[in-house]
């Protein structure tokens, strides 16, 4: 198949503008198209042979369930059975944004989208071309990453390119995604709400409205909550290692050392800033000083590790919160956990 290309300028997106691609969905085809945080793989939520052919395209595990992306609040009711005040809550506060809420599901939702669970994962995204394509396409978008799955998550049209070339039919260029790591997905059918993943929405932020919301991002017994988190993610083809603490110079020396012993392998190192430390690696890629710019470039530094053919990734984080908590938690998973802890 040949996958169309439409470019966009993500300020002068029109639900008009992206008919052909509103087109596609409603014909039962896959898009790719920018949100906020990465490029989402698209079909109509409500067309069951549809989403089967994003598990297809992406090698995804059947038994994990896929993001409803609807286009306004008022719409919510078309794909969850009830909203809880706690949701409704925070709707107000950051919807539409980085939030995913998992709420009861109503029957028009099927069971591909869901992965036969009785929840639906519903995110209204910010991103203006994202909501003029489910405006154009009249119905709910189900949308995970838009890329092969296990690899880094696509936060520009080239990624998904790479990924996605010729399996899917139509690829929507909006440019480079703002934030850079995949929506923040909170709990909320239980007695208080429960972060399953981190990202642009803080659990600082949502303890400001509701105080006893709490984070459980790690697998906690053989059923994991939010089946997607069992998975190795985000891996560039090379092995990671994430070298972590608050003292910068502890850090750097340690980023040194590994770069001696592993002195026979292709070493791409990614540091948060400039260093005047000897660093012997093959190249060294820079992610910038706060968290938000290491979220926004995360993604594209590992395929970049990929693209100069590295064997061995080691990157720089500390242990600061906020974003960076969603920044730990996707490059822990690119490296399987292999963190080594600097005092
Ligand atoms: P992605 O589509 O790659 O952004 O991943 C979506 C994430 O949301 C995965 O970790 C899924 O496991 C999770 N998810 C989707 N639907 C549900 C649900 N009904 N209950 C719990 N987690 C869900
Ligand atoms: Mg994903």
């Amino acid at each position: 198949m040949v996958t169309k290309k439409i470019k966009i300028d993500s300020q002068k997106a029109t639900p008009e503008l992206l008919n052909d691609a509103a087109e596609i969905i409603r014909s039962g085809g896959l898009v790719a198209f920018p949100t906020e945080t990465v490029y989402g793989l698209g079909a109509d939520a409500f067309n069951e042979e549809a989403v089967k052919k994003i598990y297809k395209a992406k090698g995804r595990p059947s038994d994990n369930p896929m993001i409803v992306h609807i286009a306004d609040k008022g719409d919510i009711l078309n794909v969850c059975s009830e909203v809880p005040p706690a949701a409704r809550l925070l709707m107000e506060k950051f919807s539409p944004g980085p939030i995913t809420y998992i709420l009861k599901k109503n029957k028009s939702v099927n069971d591909t989208v869901t992965a036969g669970l009785d929840t639906v994962a519903v995110r209204i995204p910010s991103d203006n071309t994202a909501r003029a394509l489910i405006k154009a396409a009249g119905v709910p978008i189900a949308a995970p990453s838009a890329n092969l799955s296990g690899k880094p998550s696509p936060t520009r049209a080239a990624h998904v390119s790479e990924d996605m070339d010729g399996r899917i039919e139509c690829i929507i260029d909006g440019g480079d995604c703002d934030i850079g790591v995949e929506s923040t997905v909170i709990d909320m059918t239980g007695e208080f709400p429960v972060i399953l993943r981190p990202g642009g929405i803080t659990i600082e932020m949502i303890k400001e409205y509701i105080p006893s919301a709490v984070e459980n991002t790690r697998l906690t017994g053989d059923i994991p909550k939010s089946p997607g988190m069992k998975y190795r993610h985000y891996a560039p083809n090379a092995s990671v290692t994430v070298v972590e603490g608050d003292k910068r110079d502890a850090v750097l020396k340690k980023i040194c050392s590994l770069c001696e012993e592993n002195g026979g392998k292709r070493i791409g190192v990614i540091l948060r800033d400039k260093t005047e430390f000897p660093i012997c690696a093959d190249f060294i890629l820079y992610a910038g000083r706060t968290g938000s710019e290491y979220a926004s470039k995360l993604f594209a530094l590992l395929r970049e590790c990929d693209d100069k053919n590295a064997e061995l990734v080691i990157a720089e984080t500390d242990r600061s919160e906020g974003i960076n908590t969603a920044v730990r938690n996707r490059i822990y998973k690119s490296a399987a956990d292999n963190v080594i802890q600097v005092f």
